[in-house]
């Protein structure tokens, strides 16, 4: 039996009758730039959330870009990132114009390392991207604590996070906004790309909504120059229905993250889940000593796997000319090597939980303290 790692046909039989209800909708209405099922979608994620607005983007980078943007980021400015995240979320600070500056991440819990973050603010510092890696919110009451201290915009990246909490509050709740992917891989995925900011702020959403949207403005005619990135109303559709699928599919991450955990904590390093967060496990990663020969092994025996990411960032040639060095980065330059995600999804069964967990206790070394 082959365990998928993302097992997104599965998920779309359960549901089919409300998506193809939902698609049809939109057909028969010909609503598919921005209209009312972006609207209603848009209406339904900032009240899951629990905010005041929610912004629709054509994806999580463009989210990350435009908020950023938003909130008048630029040229000169620099902005504190997590090393080890995806590529998008330096990305959305780069296309700005501001610079990005990177803090290891903490070998606990693999979020951003909060208390290198001071050591990392200079006089040009304008802002903090927190990333909720793997699906794990990081101390972010810590980070707010630090920005509000030092007068900095935070811009949680929660695109990895839709559920997730930290200390019974929402993740995506603490900063000035937060960004999501809703790409179909991630915990809730649309049927194509999409994204959303949210936020309380009025003048921000004002602000994304234009930018996104040719600098179109409800008095302004076109009030600066922006770009095209608007949800479309058969990602928006479909992302409605699985909105009401989410917390479901969520436990059933949680519930399989246990049975892994249970599984395999004496042969690899298992995710510690922090006492104040509520994990939703987008990513089931742990570490071995011997990562390139387990996913060998796991591969022939039918179990993908993946690596996120296989360089952190500040290793990566995009960003070579940085020159960072190994040790500024030790936690992230270590791990990048010994990290490796199993298959995790809300389909996901105990059968196939327990063969991925049979493979692994086969294969996999411990990592050296
Ligand atoms: C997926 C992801 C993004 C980007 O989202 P896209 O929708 O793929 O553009 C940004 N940050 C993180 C941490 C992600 O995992």
């Amino acid at each position: 039996m082959r365990v998928p790692f993302v097992d997104l046909k599965s998920q779309y039989q359960s549901i089919k009758p409300e998506i193809d209800q939902a698609l049809a909708n939109v057909l028969g209405d010909c609503a598919f730039i921005g209209g009312k099922y972006a609207a209603s979608f848009e209406e339904e994620f900032a009240a899951y959330i629990g905010r005041q607005r929610c912004i629709g983007v054509g994806n999580g980078t463009d989210a990350l870009f435009a908020a950023m943007a938003g909130l008048g980021l630029g040229p000169g400015d620099e902005v504190i990132t997590a090393a080890n995240t995806f590529i998008a979320t330096a990305e959305g600070i780069t296309g700005t114009g501001a610079s990005v500056v990177y803090v290891d991440n903490d070998p606990t819990y693999y979020n951003i390392a909060v208390d290198q973050i001071e050591a990392a603010i200079t006089p040009n510092t304008k802002a903090i991207v927190p990333v909720h890696l793997y699906g794990q919110p990081c101390a972010i009451d810590e980070v707010m604590a630090i920005a509000e201290k030092h007068g900095l915009k935070v811009i949680e990246d929660a695109a990895q996070a839709h559920g997730a909490m930290w200390k019974g509050k929402n993740a995506g709740t603490f900063g000035n906004c937060a960004c999501y992917s809703f790409y179909p891989g991630k915990n809730l995925g649309a049927y194509g790309d999409a994204g959303a900011v949210v936020t309380d702020d009025a003048a921000l959403e004002e602000h994304i909504r234009s930018h996104c949207n040719h600098g179109r403005h409800d008095t302004k005619y076109h009030g600066m120059e922006g770009f095209n990135s608007r949800i479309d109303g058969f990602q928006a559709a479909v992302l409605s229905v699985k909105l009401r699928h989410l917390e479901a599919w969520t436990e059933a991450r949680i519930a399989a993250a246990k049975r892994y955990t249970e599984g395999l904590k004496d042969v690899c390093i298992v995710p510690q889940v922090h006492a104040d967060a509520r994990h939703v496990f987008h990513l089931f990663v742990v570490r071995v000593a011997n990562r390139d020969e387990l996913r060998k092994n796991l591969q022939e025996a039918g179990v993908p796997t993946g690596i996120h990411y296989a360089k952190a960032l500040p290793y990566v040639a995009a960003y070579e000319s940085l020159g960072h060095k190994p040790e500024e980065f030790p936690n992230a330059y270590r791990f990048q090597d010994e990290i490796v995600s199993l298959p995790i999804h809300g389909d996901l069964t105990d059968d196939q939980i327990d063969i991925v967990v049979e493979e692994v206790r086969k294969h996999a070394k411990m990592p050296e303290a």
